[in-house]
């Protein structure tokens, strides 16, 4: 099983109308690869059962190639963002201000600034400090400025420890009390306009979202019986996409569940992964085939400098050869070229050898967006397919790149 952009004629593989062996051999391996069809249907799956007064905010930090946010905003949708640096790449694409939320767990005061002074539609605010520093913030500018408050709804989100962010003892958020607490004081430099959550990643159960709606509704009722002009409530991101393409999570199905419940309020989601995750693809040359013990090593030229996922989180990425060249498929740990033994990519039954090309799926989101230059290594290409056409969206760097910014 395979992404749905992907499809086998006489044993090799396409992506859209691309024959990926053909740029395999044509382009310096690895480089990244994403579908815009897969793009637009997922960002489509999203806004199917949205009302005109709901938002969907693509969280940018799971992918931030200008060209792919560009494709989320030319489609009407907003952002989520956790940086001055990503609300500088989101502003320099030419998004509405007006359809940008800020989260975040530890903005400092000159990102907090750039954004009050770009009039972002809310800053969700995360900690009592924040709080302060953005009143100050408001007087010092002589403004009212539109924040939200993010809480930590204590909800087990039931995914990798590492990705949960919504449990009382995580760091994200304020306890319900203490945003109830806000909500009886007065702050004359803010405005508090809507209610908000992200309670983790990869959730596989929607009833979750029906869950969390329910406290957020409650909470943002609270908050108007005390004076609060709220006029949103944020669900946050965190749907599932099957890295074993067996389930579907169904943006659709999760975005009709809460907007059910809605009444009048508008609604904003916040989804990273499952807009872009299945839509990328990382394509690696196989640099040789090695035995050590009782292992088989298939070494590739991509490494966790390149996709970070397996050894950060133990996640499982499908991999395939590009063309199945021969008939053995002998167990292989796929492992890349850099200096720790966490740098592997799990075992396969891959027929492969020297010089063959591997893909691996499902790497859209958080693949590209916490590459690194780890070993000195550089950042791979980036190509986004339409039908039979190619775009490089990002040129793989050069060894200039790597060294450009030290002083000596
Ligand atoms: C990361 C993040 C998201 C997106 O999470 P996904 O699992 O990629 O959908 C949404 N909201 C906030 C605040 C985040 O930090």
């Amino acid at each position: 099983m395979r992404p749905n952009s992907i499809k086998s004629l006489d044993n090799i593989l396409y992506l859209e109308d691309v024959s990926l062996l053909d740029i395999a051999k044509k382009y310096p391996t690895p480089f990244y690869i994403y579908s815009k069809e897969m793009i637009l249907a997922a960002i489509d799956s999203y806004l199917t059962n949205i009302r005109k007064k709901d938002l969907v905010c693509y969280s940018v930090k799971a992918n931030s190639n200008l060209a792919i946010l560009k494709i989320m905003a030319e489609k009407g949708m907003g952002f989520d963002v956790v940086s001055g640096g990503e609300l500088f790449k989101v502003l320099k694409i030419g998004a509405d201000p007006q359809k940008i939320i800020y989260s975040g767990v530890g903005k400092t005061k000159p990102e907090l600034e750039y954004a009050v002074d770009k009039d972002i539609k809310s800053i969700n605010i995360e900690s009592l400090f924040e709080l302060e520093l953005l009143n100050q913030i408001g007087n010092e500018k002589n403004k009212v400025i539109n924040t939200g408050i993010r809480i930590n709804p204590d909800i087990d989100a039931k995914s990798h420890p590492y990705i949960e962010t919504g449990k009382a003892d995580c760091k994200f958020g304020l306890s319900v009390d203490d945003a109830k607490r806000i909500a009886d004081a007065s702050h004359d430099g803010i405005s508090i306009s809507g209610i908000s959550a992200h309670i983790g990643s990869q959730i596989t159960d929607d009833e979750l979202f029906g869950t969390l709606f329910n406290d957020l509704k409650a909470l943002s009722e609270f908050f108007i019986s005390k004076g609060h002009p709220i006029n949103h409530i944020d669900v946050g991101g965190g749907l599932a996409i099957d890295y074993d393409f067996q389930e579907s999570f169904s943006p659709e199905l999760m975005t009709k569940k809460v907007i059910d419940m809605a009444g009048d309020i508008p609604i904003f989601f916040e989804p990273g992964r499952s807009l872009i995750g299945q839509a990328g693809s990382l394509v690696t040359e196989v640099l040789g085939v090695k035995i050590n013990g009782t292992n088989r090593f298939l070494i590739v030229d991509a490494g966790m400098n390149d996709l970070i996922r397996p050894a950060l989180y133990q996640a499982n990425h499908k991999i395939e050869a590009i063309s199945a060249s021969s008939e053995s498929s002998e167990k292989h740990y796929v492992v890349g070229p850099v200096c720790e033994t966490a740098d592997s990519f799990g075992e396969f039954s891959i027929a492969a050898q020297e010089h063959d090309h591997l893909v691996i799926y499902s790497v859209g989101a958080y693949g590209y967006s916490m590459a690194s230059n780890y070993n000195s290594r550089l950042r791979a290409a980036e190509y986004l397919i339409d039908g039979s056409k190619i775009s490089e969206i990002r040129k793989a760097e050069s060894y200039e790149d790597l060294i450009k910014l030290d002083q000596y």
